[in-house]
């Protein structure tokens, strides 16, 4: 159950992108969150100007890039473990160069490329349009390094290369950075302070992905609610704006409507949302739209409020309950899905309880659960111990992953019986003669293909179900198609 989807994705590489005319190859390998698998196809994009192609094969590549995540310790193992391939194989292909981009580039700067003497190339994840300066320094046979974080950087103007597509779906990044400063997390650190991109620019890449067939897609972002536009720059600078930016300033249920309204047969969904700045307009507008997806996937950490305040989460237990409560009433069939630590530092086995009984209350559709990962240089870091041995917080963890398989089977059983629109993806995972799609709340569907074909919107009688999955059968195309 833990970061199912996710975790089948790291380190995944891409389908080769043949530009004519361009002569070197570039490799590239993603890990972490949604965002670096973004920022992948940005990079693909601005070296693909540069005379790249991209491969699938590492033995043939010229630069060899790996997009790096830095949220627990082993996503940092698992990188430093591929760089060491990298390395074996650079001894066959002396001329091949490797870089390291994303939050591991950031948070370890030039102790890769210095100290330890594994790369030729260290950049962040503001500095890629920096890259074909950077990838000239080392071709010139010097090390190269850019981990400046920008204020104003967003890549609005870049059009994402789209690499591991199924044509179908895809993913729009509407912030960067974040400014929430949960204690135990890296990530304010490594990708800057929060700004916001463009509306105009955001509208017109989700026009783009409509008129080359994309069916839903995706707003993406690490704290989606928060964004704000007020003519560029950083979040934290808006109280310094001009009245006028103040007046015309697009919030995030006025964007969610912008997209909704330019495309309305594209369904939209967004991610991740943080409960202390999700506000009742987000949620009416779901509910206004008919194609904004019914599902929220909205982290919550903890279910004690004295371990809440230590994260520096800015809500209580009782807050959070209210947000699901009126997320209930206003879209009953709304999915609701968690990111949970266990073991946070000074975490009691009330605390414990505390996050399992919020999770009896929500019983979420599906969650993604982590035990707590000490981040050098964050505030917990700092300020706390990491005292909670490591056997409790793995007892911990599987006690909430296994409450949270009996609420998805519960959660997933409620889909029986009911006929519901499913935008097909591609095919069954255990079936070639099964297509594979999602309805609007998020629910993997599998069923016969018939006649059905790739990007269709089809109605779905659900029969039966696994914890994650549910199986039915085609009855027509929806009115969407
Ligand atoms: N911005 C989102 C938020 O704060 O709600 C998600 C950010 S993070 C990329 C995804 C998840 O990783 C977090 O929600 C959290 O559950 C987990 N995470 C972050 N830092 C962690 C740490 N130090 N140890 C364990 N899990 C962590």
């Amino acid at each position: 159950m833990e970061k199912i989807i996710e975790e089948k994705k790291q380190g995944t590489t891409i389908k080769p992108i043949q530009k004519s005319g361009n002569t070197r190859k570039l490799y590239i390998e993603s890990y972490g969150c949604q965002m670096n698998f973004s920022d992948s196809e940005i990079v693909a994009s601005i070296l693909s100007k540069e005379g790249f192609n991209t491969t699938s094969s590492l033995e043939d590549a010229d630069l060899v890039l790996v997009n790096t995540c830095s949220i627990r310790e082993k996503a940092e193992l698992t990188v430093r473990k591929r760089l060491e391939k990298f390395n074996a194989v650079k001894k066959t292909r002396p001329h091949m160069k490797v870089g390291v981009l994303g939050c591991m580039a950031e948070r370890l700067k030039s102790q890769l490329l210095e100290e330890e003497k594994i790369v030729d190339m260290v950049v962040g994840p503001d500095a890629y349009k920096d890259l074909p300066n950077l990838v000239k320094e080392v071709d010139d046979g010097r090390n190269a390094v850019n981990v400046i974080l920008s204020k104003e950087e967003t890549y609005g103007d870049i059009a994402p290369v789209r690499l591991n597509s199924n044509g179908v779906t895809a993913f729009v990044s509407i912030t960067r950075g974040c400014d929430n400063m949960c204690t135990f997390c890296v990530v304010p650190f490594t990708r800057g302070r929060e700004r916001s991109r463009d509306p105009q620019s955001i509208v017109e890449e989700v026009n783009d992905l409509w008129n080359r067939g994309f069916k839903e897609i995706t707003l993406l972002g690490q704290n989606v609610d928060s964004y704000l536009w007020y003519g560029g720059g950083l979040k934290k600078d808006f109280k310094d704006s001009t009245e006028i930016q103040k007046a015309t300033a697009v919030n995030f249920s006025q964007l969610l409507a912008m997209v909704a309204e330019a495309q309305p047969k594209l369904r939209i969904r967004f991610s991740t949302s943080n409960p202390q700045d999700m506000t009742m307009d987000v949620i009416e507008t779901m509910a206004h739209y008919n194609n904004i997806c019914n599902y929220i996937h909205l982290p919550v950490q903890s279910g004690s409020d004295r371990i809440l305040k230590a994260m520096n989460r800015l809500h209580t237990r009782d807050e959070y309950f209210k947000l699901i409560d009126n997320i209930r009433k206003i879209i009953p069939d709304c999915a609701i899905s968690q990111d949970i630590i266990t073991g946070f530092p000074t975490e009691t086995e009330q605390d414990h309880q505390d996050t399992l009984s919020l999770m009896d209350y929500v019983k979420y559709d599906f969650g993604f659960m982590f035990a707590y990962s000490e981040r050098p240089g964050t505030m917990a870091a700092r300020k706390f111990e990491d005292d909670i041995p490591h056997e409790i917080k793995k007892r911990r963890l599987s006690e909430i992953i296994e409450k949270q398989l009996a609420h998805s089977l519960y959660r997933t059983q409620l889909h029986i019986g009911k006929i519901e629109e499913v935008l097909i993806e591609g095919v069954s995972k255990k079936s070639d003669t099964q297509w594979r799609g999602r309805n609007s709340q998020n629910t993997v569907v599998v069923f016969p293909k018939e006649n059905y074909k790739v990007g269709d919107f089809v109605m779905v009688q659900i029969d039966s179900c696994t914890s994650a999955t549910l199986i039915g059968t085609a009855l027509d195309y929806s009115e969407n198609n």
